[in-house]
């Protein structure tokens, strides 16, 4: 023990030397003055000291203080000056990747080392740490996974969590997990990290814990709407076709792209004019988020951007841009359309960056260079760049208005799949990023109408992931029970909902009685989608017939591609009931719309088709691309295998495909009966209920199969429900809830009770010669 402590006497004098030595140098000099220059430098000895005072310290600031960069820094110095360096161990987490490793590498630039000496970070499955680092950024789920093995944290003498003011799932967990750490570990320093002023929610939440704000300045910045900016870059809209962009075009090429581009320059003039047109009409005053799913912003699309980037590039002062956009798909996209552009395409003029977590380190670097005279810098970026990176020259900014929320990086890291509105903070902190260094713009691409209509503040990540999903994220984190967890946290969900989820997982399978994940729920917790859609998924990839079920999968998570027009409401029933050719299933009727639409994509007569059969193309696009996602996920966890193409082997089997389904959305059961003049349906919970007249079922006088899966029910007077697919009594036995776990007989009992409760007698005695058979098969 005693040799222990000479040798971290020993190098925590060394690490003070060495950082003593890069202080006297010129570099090191020069370093520190830039570092002075920050905020957060005038308030460095009195966060020390309340720190060394205080287990819990909250500290706010603007982004761009130096709350990242410089806390975890001023920490590490003053305990290196102290000569406990060797002996001090503090952690930062991140709640993305991308963040981890862009700080880490700047705070050792600050320090003049290379990363992976006293300063190292650590991400899933890649990291840069030695024996002597000292301070680690790393992501919150690695924090939680390392609490997994080491609940003491053994060693670690600082924890710093970043970017609460987010409130991320990871986050919010990691809380509850640290609060409960706190007292076993009285010598452990706690700081939180916010850039808004909301401070005392997690002052109470750690008994009244001290909060430090940091004062910023920052320049103003001048908001332009939708409708401000047509008027603004001088296009009066109806204009639009006379523009000439590109008057001398030398060659045959920038001729064509010139046409290419004044056609699309019309389109987006009309469809500018129809979403402002409807915006007004609808004049958004429920202030409602219904309201907001009538504005679409992806129907403008990029080439609004791209109008609104030329009209910078071209008329602007200097100063980069950056673009806020929903995910990396996009990000590449926009960079591929804006590459082919004789502006963009051009790196005399432009310098074309994306900025996202899956990026190359070298690429992330260029995003904080400064780039040749006369050269604009453009930075594409997802909503990371609101808060944990600063780009310091950025003048404009370009807001799109959507993000993809960040759930589920627990274990996986994979981004969640639909984009969604933003909250008005985070279009206020978005536009903030254009005054760092001068006033600047921000084009916000939707009007002002719709900004009205965004909610304050996003809801914290643990109220607004489905609770069935969250449970399964706090089992696979082994966070122990999934109540007593949750009711510890900051803002707890209903207890009463928490619990219904529970059984919930516990009826289709993904959790066993005593609440423990069974081999589906594991995987299930790896898919970001709920889990009947990610139970669905994984049947359609173990029985092969892939292909329709991620559309169905995909159709559910977007939306109906089916319109139905209030004035022409039967000639679209029937026009949807032309796909379903008399099978009962809205879902079968989903996969033949989809299959159609793909068919007349390929002969460039999409548009012909939807119009035709009253079919949203912007919805089948939707869906078309996150069906791409499913099998790249599917192929990243392992669940489809890349190298055969059997996945779509029984792809054509209506049967199988129905049975899917059923699997997907057991325990949504609804039992048929066909009377003289009706059909009678009943489920378990609800008694009598009826269908939508949209649904293809809703119309027709007598429905062949004994049972009916269903999606969705509403309540309105009565219970309605959504899209059905009809069913046969042998599927709802093998495919209707679990077999693993309780083994056959459990699963034969759960069943037996609806069976009984419906009365369908005479399907007992199929159970009894399948249950033999089953047995046997398990058997095997
Ligand atoms: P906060 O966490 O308060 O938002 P940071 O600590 O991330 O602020 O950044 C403080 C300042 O450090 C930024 O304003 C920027 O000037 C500078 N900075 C941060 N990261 C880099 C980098 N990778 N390269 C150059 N400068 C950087
Ligand atoms: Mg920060």
């Amino acid at each position: 023990n005693v040799a222990m402590e000479k040798i971290i006497r020993r190098k925590s004098l060394q690490l003070r030397n060495k950082q003593q030595e890069w202080l006297d140098s010129s570099e090191g000099q020069q370093m520190l003055e830039f570092r002075k220059s920050l905020p957060a430098f005038k308030e460095r000895d009195m966060l020390l000291k309340t720190i060394s005072e205080n287990q819990v310290v909250v500290v706010s600031g603007e982004t761009g203080c130096g709350k990242t960069t410089q806390l975890p820094q001023y920490i590490l110095e003053s305990e290196i000056e102290a000569a406990r360096g060797a002996a001090c161990s503090i952690i930062c987490t991140q709640p993305r990747r991308i963040s981890a490793m862009a700080v880490s590498e700047r705070v050792a630039a600050e320090r003049g080392e290379n990363l992976g000496e006293s300063v190292g970070y650590k991400v899933r499955l890649e990291g840069m740490k030695g024996r002597d680092t000292r301070l680690l950024f790393c992501t919150t789920g690695v924090l939680l996974r390392r609490l997994l093995v080491d609940r003491n944290l053994t060693g670690v003498t600082h924890v710093i969590v970043d970017e609460i003011h987010e409130r991320g799932m990871n986050e919010d967990f990691l809380l509850i997990v640290l609060r409960d750490l706190l007292p076993q570990r009285p010598d452990l320093r706690l700081i939180l990290m916010s850039a808004t002023l909301n401070a005392e929610l997690f002052s109470s939440y750690f008994g009244g814990a001290p909060t430090i704000h940091i004062p910023g300045f920052t320049y103003p910045v001048r908001a332009h709407f939708l409708e401000d900016f047509v008027e603004m870059t001088g296009y009066r809209l109806t204009q639009y076709n006379q523009i000439d962009d590109y008057g001398q075009e030398k060659t045959w090429k920038m001729q064509k792209q010139a046409q290419a581009f004044r056609k699309r320059k019309s389109h987006i003039a009309s469809s500018v004019e129809d979403a402002l047109e409807a915006a007004n009409f609808k004049g958004y005053s429920s202030r409602t988020q219904d309201s907001l799913s009538c504005w679409n912003p992806d129907s403008i699309g990029f080439n609004l951007i791209e109008h609104v980037l030329c009209h910078i590039v071209r008329r602007e002062r200097p100063g980069a841009v950056l673009v806020f956009m929903t995910g990396w798909d996009d990000i590449n996209s926009l960079k591929d359309q804006l590459q082919a552009h004789p502006i963009f395409g051009d790196p005399s003029r432009v310098l074309l960056l994306a900025c996202h977590g899956s990026m190359a380190s070298s690429e992330q670097r260029l995003i904080f260079d400064k780039p040749e005279d006369g050269v604009r810098k453009i930075v594409l970026a997802t909503n990371m760049a609101e808060t944990s990176i600063t780009i310091n020259d950025v003048v404009f900014v370009v807001d799109c208005g959507k993000a993809k929320e960040t759930s589920y990086d627990a274990l996986n890291n994979t981004p969640c799949l639909l984009p969604s509105w933003i909250s008005k903070a985070a279009a206020r902190q978005r536009r903030g990023r254009a005054g760092r260094v001068q006033p600047g713009e921000c084009y916000h691409l939707y009007p002002k109408c719709v900004y009205e209509a965004f909610s304050d503040y996003q809801l914290p990540e643990l109220l607004r992931t489905p609770l069935q999903s969250l449970c399964l994220q706090i089992k696979s984190l082994q966070l122990g029970s999934i109540s007593d967890f949750l009711s510890r946290a900051l803002q707890p969900p209903e207890p009463l909902s928490v619990q219904n989820a529970v059984e919930y997982l516990k009826v289709i399978g993904a959790l066993d009685e005593s609440e423990n994940l069974t081999i589906l729920g594991r995987h299930l917790s790896a898919l970001p989608v709920e889990p009947k859609l990610g139970k669905m998924l994984i049947y359609g990839a173990v029985f092969n017939c892939l292909d329709p079920i991620m559309t169905v999968v995909a159709g559910l998570s977007v939306r109906d591609p089916f319109l139905m027009p209030f004035d022409k409401k039967d000639l679209a029933e029937s026009a949807k009931a032309q796909f379903s050719a008399q099978d009962y299933s809205d879902h079968l009727a989903l996969i033949r719309a989809y299959d159609g639409w793909k068919a007349s994509e390929a002969q460039q007569s999409g548009y012909e088709y939807c119009w035709k059969n009253f079919l949203s193309a912007q919805t089948l696009k939707a869906i078309d691309s996150l069906r791409k996602q499913f099998s790249y996920l599917l192929k990243d966890t392992g669940l489809i295998d890349q190298r055969t193409k059997n996945c779509n082997t029984w792809s054509h089997d209506e049967h199988l495909i129905r049975a899917v389904i059923c699997a997907g959305l057991f325990p949504g059961i609804c039992s048929v009966v066909n009377k003289e003049k009706s059909i009678g349906l009943k489920t378990m919970e609800d008694g009598q209920v009826l269908l939508y007249s949209n649904s293809v079922n809703g119309a027709v006088s007598k429905i062949p199969f004994p049972w009916l899966v269903f999606n969705e029910k509403v309540k309105v007077n009565t219970v309605f429900l959504r899209d059905s697919t009809g069913i046969s009594d042998s599927v709802l036995l093998l495919f209707g809830g679990k077999i693993s776990s309780g083994g056959l007989d459990g699963h034969l009992k759960m069943l037996g009770g609806y069976l009984e409760f419906f009365m369908k007698p005479a399907i007992a005695d199929m159970y009894l010669s399948l249950k033999k058979e089953l047995e046997e098969l398990i058997q095997e």
